[in-house]
């Protein structure tokens, strides 16, 4: 059992903090509101009241009673994917954010917060949104009940803070981000203006089921698959493809530019049907996944085949990037071949639109 700090006057709490909950709800990762002048609308900010009467002492880490809180920071509902909300103090006018939290239910997640610009240690306090109680300190978490907590990172040193959510049933949390030197100061002391943060949440993402067959950042390039070997052969053609060298009348597969070595990823759960480790032919050292549906893909011009039969799981690294076979330049063209794949009369038009769909939809 942790030390549950209780924070002072949770009337004046929830009076102050839980006002705005109802103007809340903007997605995670979309048209975040940011805290820059003039750009928020309807952004309230609660300023010391020194002629209050405090129950505790000022070193209470509730901190929008006495910390110049951003309240209309978007909720944060633990969406998968997960992606990491940006945010920054450069308005200068608070010295606390505050995030409404979701926690789900029946599963673990890791809320982390990481400094990405400025010179300051990073705190995150977590407190229960019905109630006001601070559930995590920044350093101690509570334990039991419907939520527990646990410490990871505590920003005291390094530029990660980070905690262990676990809820029982779904829990609205709030989390707080602030800097220890604001904690340490009574939340007077500012942030400076060049103070930047990332906020994330991990793990409670059920496994994808698809994804694209390489991570979306690493790649240069997508060449979609149909197009004519005249229009790929035109620079200035939106399917230009200095990599084709023959004479065929389209390019029935997805080329993905990359750079040399890096994982090359099954899309889906499957069985490695073919493998080919020796560079002997126009698609080089390749891999043939055949997925439930009898789909088949396959990944030419790789640099190594790290997987060569048996079942594999959608995200697992069955190679790596390169540029064997008719390529010059590191890539993996990428094939998809209707049931039963090695039958497939198809013409590479059709096969074609397959594939830019399947791609686009995973990679872009
Ligand atoms: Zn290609």
């Amino acid at each position: 059992m942790g030390v549950l700090i209780r924070g002072f006057g949770i009337l004046l709490f929830l009076s102050a903090c839980g006002v705005e909950e109802g103007q809340l709800g903007a997605p995670a990762g979309t048209n975040l509101p940011r805290e820059r002048p003039g750009l928020v609308a309807g952004e309230t900010e609660i300023a010391p009241d020194p002629t209050e009467e405090l129950a505790t002492p000022p070193t209470s880490r509730v901190p929008c009673e006495v910390g110049r809180c951003w309240l209309n920071a978007p909720e944060i509902r633990g969406a998968c994917p997960d992606r990491p909300l940006g945010e920054d103090f450069s308005s200068g006018k608070y010295n606390v954010h505050r995030y409404p939290y979701v926690a789900p239910a029946g599963t673990s997640v890791e809320v982390t917060l990481e400094v990405t610009a400025g010179q300051w240690q990073p705190i995150l306090i977590v407190a229960d949104a019905a109630d006001g109680i601070t559930l995590f300190d920044g350093e101690v978490g509570l334990s039991g009940g419907a939520v527990q907590l646990e410490t990871g990172a505590t920003g005291r040193t390094g530029s990660l803070a980070s905690v262990l959510v676990t809820a029982a049933t779904e829990t609205r949390l709030d989390l707080y981000v602030t800097s220890w030197e604001t904690v340490d100061s009574g939340f007077t002391a500012a942030l400076a203006t060049e103070a930047r943060y990332t906020l994330s949440t991990s793990a409670g993402c059920p496994p994808p089921t698809e994804i694209c067959p390489m991570d979306p950042q690493s790649i240069d390039r997508l060449a979609s698959g149909f197009f004519t070997a005249a229009e790929s052969s035109d620079p200035l053609a939106p399917n230009y493809s200095p990599y084709k060298r023959d004479d065929r009348d389209s390019h029935s597969g997805y080329d993905l530019h990359a750079p040399m070595g890096i994982p090359v990823l099954a899309t889906q759960d499957g069985v490695i049907v073919s493998a080919t480790t020796v560079d002997a032919s126009d698609c080089g050292r390749s891999v043939t996944l055949e997925i439930p549906s009898g789909v088949r893909f396959r990944y030419c011009h790789l640099d190594q085949v790290l997987v060569t039969s048996g079942e594999v799981v959608a995200g697992q690294v069955i190679g790596l990037n390169g540029a064997t076979g008719n390529a010059h330049v590191s890539h993996v063209h990428f094939v998809y071949l209707e049931s039963p794949a090695l039958a497939d009369t198809s013409s590479g038009e059709v096969k074609s639109r397959k594939v830019n769909q399947y791609i686009d939809d995973l990679c872009r």
